[in-house]
C-alpha cells in the first residue's frame, strides 16, 4: 500500500489563491489533494501532521545557482554537485538548474558531461552555461582572459556536450555572433538569457526579437537605467516575452529597485534566483568560484585577487531566505512571491506539468514555514528532507 501523509491546519498557497486552515495530501511521491480541510472518507492508514500556524508553499525552483555547502557545480565532480544540490534542498529548492561559470571550452564540456548525467538521474533539471560568451566590460566575477565572442559553432559545441541537458545560456548579444547564437539557442530549445552584457536598448530589443527570453540577474552586470539611455534594463523589463531574474538578498539589489522591477514586470515575469556560490549554507571564510578565490565577509562574497578583485562573486543566498525577505522586507503578497520562486521558473523550464505549484498529480515538492517565515520543513518527491515537528499529530 502506498504511504499516505496528510498535512492539515496550515495556510496553503495554491495557484488559485491562499487557503487558511488548508490541507495537503501526499501519496507516494505525488500530491493527491491540496485545498480546504473538507472531511475525507476513510482511505486507509495515513500519517497526519497538524501544521496549524504554518504556511505550506510549493518547492522552490532555482534556475541560477553555482554552489553551496562548500561545493560547486564547476568543480566538475558529481560529489560536489550533489553536495550543492543537497545544501539547497534543505533550504527549500526542490528543483535545481546547475550554473557553470566562464571557463575553457573543453573544461566546460567536461563539466557538462557530469552535470548531464545528474540531469538524467533526476537530481538536476538541467544546465545553465553562464559565460564564456559574455562582455569583458561586464564580466563581474568571471575570469576576463577566458571570455570569448559567441561564435555559434562554439555555442553549439557546449550545447551538444550537455547531451540534451542544456536549459539556458547567458550571453552578451552585442558581441560578434551574438544574435546568431541567440537564434541557434532558441531553435535548439535552450533558453537564451541576456546578461553580463554591455548592450544598449536597441540591441537588446534585437536580441529579444531573435529569441532571448530571460534577463540574467537584471540590473547586475549590465549598463544602468538612465533617462536618455534606457539600456538593456528598460528593454528587458518592458517586454512581455522576458522573464527577469532577481537576486533578492539585500546586497545585489536595493529594496526600492526590487520593488520597481517587480512592479514593472508583474508577478508572472519574475524569477527569484540565488546565484549562490559555495559559501551558501556555510559561514564566512575563503571559498572558490570556478578558478577564482573568493572572500566571504558578513555573508557577502567578493573576488579576493586578480583583475576583478572586489567584484561581487555571486551570493550566499538560499531561497528560503529570499522568501522570508520578500514577505518581511519587501512586503510582497505571498502568492506573488510563490510565483517568482516556483511557478514562473517551472513554466520557463517547461516542467510546470510536474512542479511549481501545489496541485493534484504533481510531484509532492513542498516547503513549510513557521509563523516567523523560518523554514521548518521540506518535502521532495513525497519524502521529508527536513521534517517539521507536528503540533498534535504523530
Ligand atoms: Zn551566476
Amino acid at each position: 500500500m502506498v504511504e499516505r501523509t496528510v498535512l492539515s491546519g496550515a495556510r496553503v498557497v495554491l495557484p488559485s489563491g491562499v487557503v487558511d486552515d488548508g490541507r495537503v495530501t501526499v501519496e507516494g511521491r505525488r500530491l493527491v489533494d491540496a485545498g480546504t480541510a473538507a472531511p475525507d472518507g476513510p482511505r486507509g492508514a495515513a500519517t497526519a501532521l497538524d501544521l496549524t500556524g504554518h504556511t505550506i508553499v510549493p518547492g522552490f525552483v532555482d534556475i541560477h545557482v553555482h554552489g553551496g555547502g562548500g561545493a560547486s557545480f564547476s568543480s566538475g565532480t558529481a560529489e560536489e554537485a550533489l553536495t550543492t544540490i543537497r545544501t539547497h534542498r534543505a533550504h527549500g529548492t526542490t528543483t535545481t538548474v546547475a550554473s557553470t561559470v566562464t571557463g575553457d571550452l573543453d573544461d566546460l564540456a567536461r563539466q557538462a558531461a557530469v552535470l548531464s548525467e545528474l540531469t538524467e538521474q533526476g537530481d538536476l533539471a538541467g544546465i545553465h552555461f553562464e559565460g564564456p560568451f559574455i562582455s569583458s566590460h561586464r564580466c563581474g566575477a568571471h575570469q576576463p582572459e577566458l571570455l570569448r565572442d559567441p561564435d555559434p559553432a562554439d555555442v553549439r559545441k557546449l550545447v551538444e556536450a550537455a547531451r540534451g541537458a542544456a536549459r539556458m545560456m547567458t550571453l552578451a548579444p552585442e558581441l560578434p555572433g551574438g544574435l546568431d547564437s541567440v537564434r541557434l539557442l532558441a531553435e535548439a530549445g535552450v533558453i537564451a538569457a541576456v546578461g553580463h552584457t554591455d548592450s544598449d536598448y536597441d540591441a537588446t530589443r534585437q536580441a529579444i526579437d531573435a529569441g532571448a527570453t530571460v534577463a540574467t540577474h537584471l540590473f547586475n552586470a549590465m549598463p544602468s537605467l538612465l533617462h536618455r539611455a534606457p539600456g538593456p534594463i528598460a528593454a528587458l523589463l518592458e517586454d512581455e516575452r522576458i522573464t527577469v531574474e532577481l537576486i533578492n538578498d539585500g546586497t545585489h539589489l536595493h529594496p526600492s529597485i526590487l520593488e520597481l522591477a517587480f512592479g514593472r514586470a508583474g508577478a508572472d515575469r519574475v524569477a527569484f534566483i540565488t546565484d549562490a556560490m559555495g559559501a551558501a549554507g556555510m559561514s564566512d571564510g575563503q571559498y572558490r568560484l570556478g578558478p577564482m578565490r573568493v572572500d566571504v565577509t558578513d555573508g557577502v562574497a567578493r573576488i579576493a585577487d586578480g583583475p576583478t578583485a572586489g567584484a561581487i562573486a555571486g551570493s550566499t543566498l538560499t531561497l528560503d531566505t529570499a522568501f522570508k525577505r520578500a514577505l518581511t522586507v519587501d512586503g510582497l503578497p505571498v502568492e506573488d512571491v510563490v510565483r517568482a520562486l516556483s511557478a514562473n521558473p517551472a513554466r520557463l523550464l517547461g516542467v510546470a506539468d510536474r512542479v511549481g505549484s501545489l496541485e493534484p498529480g504533481k510531484d509532492a515538492d513542498l516547503v513549510v514555514f513557521d509563523a516567523a517565515y523560518d523554514l521548518v520543513g521540506v518535502m521532495r518527491h513525497g519524502e521529508w528532507i527536513v521534517k517539521p515537528a507536528s503540533i498534535t499529530g504523530t
